[in-house]
């Protein structure tokens, strides 16, 4: 597939429900209506299939709201690895469920977890996320790397004032657990835009801040693509960390992606409130792919060169 500006799309994230058990301050709104859409399963199989056999799609990305809490995520996982098309399905969470599910997700056919974890304080975990427990999300990581999901990637979300004096010890812990840790810049994201403005650390200092406990090597050819990646070493411990600086150098010139909501929704760019609906086109056990194949076309079409930052959506509805 390639779009209005010439870019190849082969990069689905497909958000299974925008449900949440969590709800980060920067993710989810403070006032946002209590959501808990579940994509239908044969509708999600459907749309994976066509996307993947007429249109290229490679990589699928498995998301939410949050996706452990979609009951029939094993089978699906199973489904779609067994349809041969893809070259990875990945499923990203915020690991409070992964401890009991890595095991028989790997064996359904996911290749790798992205596992979001902020902190490593109780209190400030329980606190950005409204009611998290950490050491579910710890054993969930240690459980996903015993199940070979690997590398298992920690995302966090670099925020000032709340983590930024953590992030050192955050790659520490990660890179001791054999996981590559990726630090993310927060993004300006529909209603909560402006926490970026007030909490984004940028990418500039995140480095420093690793670069005072460990010896970086930035990987070559990895530079935005979107994370850049950095060997690193130090404290005994040898591994590799990611800084993705989406808000600071936005990666638009090579954005491969493409997001279905849980609604049904073809979403071409995240900072694009612009939704080109699919559901219509589904009566209960069929995908029209004739029409569907037009609305993805004109969906291609719009997606824009740059984030115009006009999203009216959550990060927790669209699908991070
Ligand atoms: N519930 C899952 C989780 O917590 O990983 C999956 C959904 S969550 C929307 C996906 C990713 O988006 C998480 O790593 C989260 O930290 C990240 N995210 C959410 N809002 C963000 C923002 N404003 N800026 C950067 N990353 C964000």
């Amino acid at each position: 597939m390639i779009d209005g500006c010439g870019r190849t799309i082969d990069h689905l994230r497909l958000s299974l429900t925008d449900y949440c058990n969590l709800a980060c301050r920067y993710c989810v709104p403070d006032d946002a209506a209590p959501c808990g859409q579940m994509i239908d399963e044969e509708f999600a199989f459907q749309v994976v299939r066509w996307l993947s056999t007429r249109h290229g799609i490679r990589y699928l990305r498995l998301t939410g709201g949050e996706p452990l809490m979609y009951a029939p995520l094993h089978r699906l996982t199973r489904r779609l690895a067994e349809l041969g098309t893809l070259r990875e399905i990945t499923l990203t969470t915020n690991g409070q469920a992964l401890g009991h599910q890595a095991e028989s997700l790997a064996a359904a056919g996911l290749l790798r977890v992205n596992v979001s974890l902020d902190t490593l304080r109780a209190d400030r975990f329980s606190r950005v996320t409204r009611g998290g427990d950490l050491d579910h999300t710890l054993c969930g990581i240690k459980a996903a790397v015993r199940a070979g999901l690997a590398p298992v990637k920690i995302n966090v979300v670099a925020q000032r004032s709340f983590n930024d004096n953590e992030i050192a010890n955050i790659a520490e812990w990660g890179l001791s657990h054999g996981c590559v840790v990726r630090f993310l810049e927060v993004m300006p994201i529909g209603p909560l835009a402006h926490v970026a403005d007030k909490h984004l650390v940028p990418a500039s200092e995140i480095l420093e801040r690793l670069s005072e406990r460990f010896t970086l090597r930035a990987i070559p050819g990895s530079l935005g693509q979107p994370a850049t990646d950095y060997a690193v070493s130090g404290n005994g411990m040898r591994g590799v960390v990611g800084i993705i600086a989406a808000t600071t150098r936005p990666f638009c010139d090579r954005c491969r992606r493409l997001r279905i909501t849980s609604r049904g929704r073809i979403v071409a760019c995240i900072h694009d409130g612009t939704g080109f609906d699919l559901a219509e086109f589904w009566d209960g056990s069929e995908l029209c792919v004739h029409d569907a194949d037009e609305v993805l076309s004109r969906a291609l079409r719009g997606k824009p060169k740059e984030g115009p930052r006009r999203q009216s959506l959550a990060m927790v509805s669209l699908g991070g």
